[in-house]
Formats: C-alpha cells, sequence, structure tokens
C-alpha cells in the first residue's frame, strides 16, 4: 500500500460553517483538493496555502471531468503518496458517486477514509424550516434522485413506489425536470394537492423557497424562473408554520454587503453581518505593513517607560507597539508607570489582550475627544506622551497635545498600504454582483476602495464607522448613507442592522 490516503469528505449543502470539525482537520493537511461546483469554494481556504487544488467540474455540464477520469485522478494522486481531499458537495455518499470513487481507490490498493456530510436533503429543508419527519405527520422519508427523465425508455425510477410510499419525499435535482416528474408523480396515484416546497441554494445567503402543490408547483417554478440547484420536498412537512422559517427571516437576510478592511481585520465583521444572514463578502483594499523606520520605533517602544502618557489611536497601532514591546522586554513591568490613553473602545480592547489596562478612554472615539479627555483628566503642560500611531499626513491627537504644551514624541507603528494581491476574489465578486451596501472602518479603507475604480450601482450604500471615518469620505466626494453610533465592530453592525430595517417598514402612503 501508498503512503497517500485519500479522504472523500462531505462540504456540506453551502454554508460554510456546515462543513464538519473532521473535514475541516482533513482539509487542513490536503496536499490535493479535487472539489466539485456544488461545494463553497471558501472551504478551500482551509487547505494549506500551498495545496494544489483541482476543480473536477463545472454546473452547467459543459468541461465536466468525466467519472472516470475523477477517478483515476484520486488514484493517481494518493499512489503517488500524496494526503487527498475529494471534497463533494452535501454528503459524498448521497448522489454523490462518492461510492464508485471508493470502489476505485479500494480497487487500486489506496488508503481511503470517509468523512460524512450535512447533506441537502435534509440540511436544505432544514435552513427553510422544513423538518423532513415530524411526529404528527410522517414517520418515513424517501429521498429520491429526480436525474433521469421519466419518459426516457429504460429509466430506472421507480414512480409507482415513490408515489406510494407514505410520508415525506424529498427530490434532489430534477429541477429542470419537475413537469414531468410531477405529472409521472400524479399518474402513479398521488394527491395533487400534495404540499410541495423547493428550496434552491439552500443555507446560502442566495437561498429562496417556493411552496405548491403537486399539482402547480412546475408552473410556478417555470413562471418565477426558479432554477437548479434546488431540494423538493413533497408532503405535509411542507406546509409547517411560516414561524419555522427562520433563515431566510434573518435581519439582513439576503442583503448583499462588501466588508472593505484589511485582510486580516476583515473577519469578525464579515462572520458578524453572516450570522445576520446577509450575503457579505470580503474586499480588501489596504493591509497594514510594519513601521518603514523599524529602529525608531524600536528605540521609542523600548524607552516608553520614560513618558509619561501613551496614547494608542487604532488597535494596529497596539499591536504593533505590543508586539515591539515583547520582543525587546520579557516582563510587561518594563513598561514602568506609564499611563495609558486610548481613542476608542476596540484600541482599548486590543490593549487590554496584553493585559494594561486603560487609564482614559474618551466616551465618543474621536481624536479630539480623546485630547479633551486627557486635559479635563490632568494638565497637560510639559508632560511627556508618546503617541503610537500609523505613517503618513498629521496626527490630530499630536498636533492638539502639543498645542496644550505637551512634549509630544510619535512612534509611527505600521503603515497601510493599498492591497494589490489578495483582494482578487473580492474585486469580481464585486463586478459581477456589486452590493447592496459597502462598510468602510476608516479613511484609507475609503481611499483605497476609490482608487480601486470599480463600478459602483446608484442604489449601492456606503456606510462609516465613525465621523472621522464620515468626514474622509466625504472629502472624497462619497455620500455616507449611515454611521455608526459606537465606532467599533458591534457599532456599524447594529447601525446597518437599522438601516435596513427602517428600509423594510413600508413608508406611509401619500407621506
Ligand atoms: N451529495 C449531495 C447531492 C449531490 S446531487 C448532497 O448530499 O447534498 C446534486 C443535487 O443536490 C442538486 O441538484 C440539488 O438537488 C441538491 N443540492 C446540493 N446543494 C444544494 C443546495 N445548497 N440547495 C439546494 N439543493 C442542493
Amino acid at each position: 500500500m501508498s503512503q497517500g490516503i485519500c479522504y472523500l469528505v462531505g462540504a456540506g449543502p453551502g454554508d460554510p460553517l456546515l462543513l464538519t470539525l473532521k473535514g475541516k482537520s482533513r482539509l487542513g493537511r490536503a496536499q490535493v483538493v479535487v472539489y466539485d461546483s456544488l461545494c463553497n469554494p471558501e472551504l478551500l481556504d482551509f487547505a494549506p496555502a500551498g495545496a494544489e487544488k483541482i476543480h473536477a467540474g463545472k454546473r452547467a455540464g459543459d468541461h465536466t471531468m468525466p467519472q472516470q477520469d475523477i477517478n483515476a485522478l484520486l488514484v493517481r494522486e494518493t499512489l503517488a503518496g500524496k494526503t487527498v481531499v475529494r471534497l463533494k458537495g452535501g454528503d459524498p455518499f448521497l448522489f454523490g458517486r462518492g461510492g464508485e470513487e471508493a470502489e476505485a481507490l479500494a480497487a487500486a490498493g489506496c488508503r481511503f477514509e470517509i468523512v460524512p456530510g450535512i447533506t441537502s436533503a435534509i440540511g436544505g429543508p432544514a435552513y427553510a424550516g422544513i423538518p423532513v419527519t415530524h411526529r404528527s405527520h410522517n414517520t418515513t422519508l424517501t429521498i429520491f434522485t429526480g436525474h433521469e427523465d421519466p419518459a426516457k425508455e429504460g429509466s430506472s425510477l421507480d414512480f409507482r413506489a415513490i408515489a406510494a410510499a407514505p410520508g415525506t419525499k424529498v427530490m434532489l435535482m430534477g429541477i429542470e425536470r419537475l413537469k414531468t416528474i410531477s405529472q409521472s408523480l400524479l399518474d402513479s396515484g398521488m394527491d395533487p394537492q400534495t404540499p410541495v416546497a423547493l428550496v434552491r441554494e439552500a443555507t446560502t445567503p442566495r437561498q429562496q423557497t417556493l411552496r405548491g402543490t403537486l399539482a402547480d408547483i412546475a408552473a410556478q417554478a417555470e413562471s418565477t424562473g426558479f432554477k437548479a440547484p434546488a431540494v423538493a420536498i413533497f408532503g405535509e412537512v411542507a406546509t409547517l408554520d411560516p414561524k419555522l422559517r427562520w433563515f431566510e427571516s434573518l435581519p439582513l437576510f439576503g442583503k448583499r454587503i462588501a466588508v472593505t478592511r484589511t485582510r486580516s481585520q476583515a473577519g469578525a465583521l464579515t462572520e458578524r453581518l453572516r450570522e445576520l444572514g446577509a450575503d457579505a463578502y470580503e474586499l480588501p483594499t489596504i493591509r497594514t505593513e510594519p513601521a518603514p523606520d523599524k529602529r525608531a520605533f524600536y528605540e521609542l517602544v523600548a524607552y516608553a517607560h520614560g513618558y509619561d502618557w501613551l496614547v494608542f489611536t487604532s488597535p494596529n497601532g497596539a499591536d504593533a507597539f505590543f508586539g515591539a514591546f515583547y520582543e525587546i522586554y520579557r516582563d510587561a513591568r518594563d513598561l514602568g508607570g506609564v499611563r495609558i490613553a486610548s481613542v476608542g473602545p476596540a484600541t482599548a480592547a486590543r490593549v487590554n489582550s496584553f493585559r494594561f489596562t486603560v487609564d482614559i478612554q474618551p466616551e465618543k472615539h474621536t481624536a479630539e475627544n480623546l485630547v479633551a479627555a486627557l486635559a479635563k483628566e490632568t494638565s497637560v503642560e510639559n508632560l511627556k506622551i508618546l503617541v503610537v500611531r500609523p505613517e503618513g499626513g498629521r496626527d490630530v491627537v499630536s498636533d492638539q497635545l502639543s498645542k496644550l504644551g505637551a512634549i509630544v514624541d510619535e512612534a509611527i507603528a505600521y503603515r497601510t498600504v493599498p492591497e494589490t494581491e489578495a483582494n482578487a476574489a473580492g474585486i469580481a465578486r464585486f463586478q459581477k454582483d456589486g452590493a447592496d451596501l459597502v462598510t468602510f472602518t476608516s479613511g484609507s479603507t475609503a481611499e483605497n476602495f476609490q482608487k480601486l475604480g470599480l463600478p459602483v450601482s446608484s442604489s449601492t450604500k456606503f456606510a462609516s464607522i465613525g465621523p472621522v471615518t464620515s468626514a474622509a469620505m466625504r472629502q472624497l466626494g462619497m455620500r455616507v448613507d449611515l454611521e455608526a453610533e459606537t465606532h467599533d465592530i458591534p457599532g456599524i453592525v447594529a447601525a446597518i442592522e437599522k438601516f435596513f430595517q427602517r428600509e423594510k417598514t413600508p413608508k406611509p402612503s401619500g407621506g
């Protein structure tokens, strides 16, 4: 036997969080990933950066790799000693041809393991609020494929048996043949009033549900242009209480939001927006680089204990400062008795993460308020203050403190540069789909967004994290449609929620 191994991993129906822990762990050690069109491409990020990623089929059917070729590829790579992950939509053994792949691997003497996944046949209905079994409605479940045309000579699908089976029936594939399939079920004696629900792109922010009966669902699907991939649910459970439709009722469901942030920071905002149902994607516009003059920065950090106050103007500044500090010193006490001020809660939280508390933080997160808070606390005249800040421009905090007679030094901790490499996917997405809303969390994200020169639809709204960012946006000629009340991630999320809530409430007529 070769030392290679092939994992047949179920990717789940679409929501990337529906990948199993085992699937994620196996992806994390993959040297080769062979994936399907139905897999969420974001899952590929769990594979090591150097892993080879092979797309084994386009959805429309063109350029699909024939099954024998996929089998041969898996066998070849595994025999070559590689760790291969075969990533398949839903569960690999439910209408996924995973059985054939496992047989091919076994026949060739390859080691393999199966990592089951959440199937769209059950997970899809669940996201539409449809339990496939329910004690008061049914006790059996039939899952069938609509892949074959029932009119086809020699079709192996037994519609009589399917129609006669009690309980819920779930069909995968076959949305394109819904008309002939529902006709066959009717012809086989199924009740025309049987409730039917179709769920397309289930578990993604693009999910859509269509409800009807066996008699009218095909016509409805045709008139609304309802397209694959979709699951069809036939049976009483398809009519359950609308209150169970939890996913499509999320406050930001389906809202397309482009998050412009530095690559490393975008995660938290995107994640929170997605939790609220948004179709959030990242458009990294800037990234931070270390201090251009590392030596000068390190010297100031090393001497930080000699100041009266240490002022942080951003979380990045805190990261850079304490990163350098712990390279120089091994003991937190080497910071001495210096007091610490931060411009806002996010910066304070970052300072706290290094086990330092913040002595002053203004209630409203602006540079002016920070200076006012400091000046209120003490006379700053002749105090030695070290301001940790990014490169470029003038710093309001330093300027104003100097004016008040403080002795200010600036530790240039980092600089932000336009992101040019990591944003290709985000740019492509923006060009293709646009956005209902774009978020800005600093003046530089706005500036660099503009530099990308992307086509922006007139209906696209712009959200700002606070007055400093808004001012920068206006200066760039951008509209500010909404501004956060508290200037941090929870604040901008709350503002976005409120904004779309207001949009949803119908305006009084005549007004
Ligand atoms: N092994 C997969 C099924 C593969 S067959 C699984 O367990 O889910 C492909 C069919 O799955 C599609 O035609 C569609 O019917 C269904 N499907 C897969 N992902 C889906 C999704 N996100 N929403 C709705 N249907 C989906």
